[in-house]
């Protein structure tokens, strides 16, 4: 084995993901659809379904259940779930349709907690989790939207979790914990964890008490996974509350050195009460239950934006829209070369066939893609009946046999992890 020189250090200065999108096509914009809505490219689509079963994957692991709600709904389900006093400067107009009033949605939690209160709940069933990528909207104004950094739909990975209060620590650290896999899964370093707490004035809902309690479950919880393991501090964050609770931020650097949130979660006590949202307790009383938002992987524009910043457009080989390109020297070797993309693809990996040009033109190309691996068919590899694969990722070159090379791709596409090679 061989090495060459490997493009996957990322370097101290991220770059910037709106120009790694020059050669990477992930999205685009069109003045005719409109800023702030930027369009998934096939390269971009591959990565969002892949965070998208990611995200599914972490919620299903947590014992969360998958359901899917409307973007839009009526103001007065806004005006319920205090969005539209809070917000509704930053919310779309209201569209008038058959007497009602519609708007696009601000946040997906009203039709979470419309969800929970459809069915009567025992103390002995809680918490009920659930789970949706889903779309909310902003109505940025078309100056200040940029890239995937700051839209106008934002599709969110989104959980909330109904529970005891006294299930309510336990629930924030698995949720604290799953984010902080994910974001070691995509390889993004969180800088520190933020315990954003209340801060002095108005515009915070809740009693102080409330407050106290709430943001002690979130300081237990982050000493429950021991932040320390994974050289993180908690960081205090006074006023950065949301307007109905504290949350937990793990906090990142974006390409231009932002401090930026990444993930996140909160508790809540505001959304149960305008909902009345209760469960059966033991003594056959109705109380209230506690509600908490969680996001793992994040919004998958601005992970997209992260990650592709993060690793400078070379991205995992199990996010990398081209797992596999295969380029046949001449076209003496198609034969060969098709029968690996053909036998790739049937194990589920993202391979194409790249001809027309030299061989170091395409090779070239490849990079520009940032195609995860490039395995060449020449006369020499032919003959011994094995493929020469390049992974720029990690500098590796070895000569393999086909079904050599898809066990390993596989294996390391299934496992989110990089091919272990020989
Ligand atoms: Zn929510």
């Amino acid at each position: 084995m061989a090495a060459i020189p490997s493009d996957a250090d990322p370097g101290d200065q991220p770059a910037d993901h709106r120009e790694l999108n020059r050669d990477l096509r992930i999205f685009d914009t069109d003045p005719l659809a409109g800023a702030g809505l930027p369009l998934w490219l096939p390269a971009g689509t591959v990565i969002r379904d892949e965070l998208e079963r990611l995200a599914r994957d972490i919620a299903r692991a947590d014992g969360c259940v998958e359901v899917r709600t409307p973007v839009l709904g009526k103001r007065a389900l806004y005006e319920r779930s205090g969005h539209w006093a809070k917000f509704s400067d930053d919310m779309f107009p209201p569209m008038p349709v058959g007497g009602d009033e519609l708007v696009l949605r601000p946040a997906n939690c009203p039709h979470h907690a419309l969800i929970f209160a459809a069915d009567r709940h025992s103390w002995r069933e809680l918490p009920v989790r659930l789970h949706e990528v889903g779309a909310m909207f902003r109505a940025e104004r078309s100056g200040v939207v940029s890239g995937l950094a700051r839209v106008r739909q934002i599709n969110l990975d989104d959980t909330h979790v109904f529970c005891r209060p006294d299930q309510l620590a336990d629930e924030v650290a698995v949720a604290l914990r799953s984010a902080l896999e994910a974001q070691r899964i995509l390889g993004l370093s969180v800088d520190h964890v933020r315990l954003s707490r209340r801060g002095p004035g108005p515009g915070f809902l809740g009693s102080e008490a409330w407050w106290q309690q709430a943001e002690e479950s979130l300081r237990q919880a982050a000493a429950a996974v021991d932040l320390d393991a994974f050289g993180l501090e908690l960081v205090d964050g006074p006023g950065e509350a949301a307007f109905y609770g504290p949350k937990l931020d793990l906090q990142v650097r974006d390409g231009r050195g932002h401090d930026e949130t990444i993930a996140t979660v909160q508790v809540d006590g505001n959304q149960p009460e305008r909902f009345d949202l209760t469960y059966d307790a033991a003594d056959g009383s109705r109380r209230r239950v506690v509600m908490v938002h969680r996001g793992t992987v994040g919004s998958m524009e601005r992970v997209t934006a992260a990650v592709l910043e993060r690793h400078r457009g070379r991205l995992p080989l199990w996010l990398a829209p081209v797992q596999v390109s295969v380029l046949p020297v001449a076209a003496d070797h198609d034969v060969a070369a098709r029968r690996a993309v053909d036998a790739l693809v049937a194990a589920g990996l993202r391979a194409r066939l790249v001809v027309g040009g030299s061989i170091g033109t395409r090779i070239r190309q490849c990079r520009t893609t940032r195609d995860a691996l490039v395995a060449v068919v020449g006369d020499a590899e032919a003959a011994a009946g094995v493929l020469q694969v390049n992974d720029f990722g990690d500098g590796a070159r070895v000569e393999l046999a086909l079904a050599d090379l898809v066990a390993l791709a596989a294996a390391a596409h299934a496992a989110r992890r990089p091919v272990d090679w020989p």
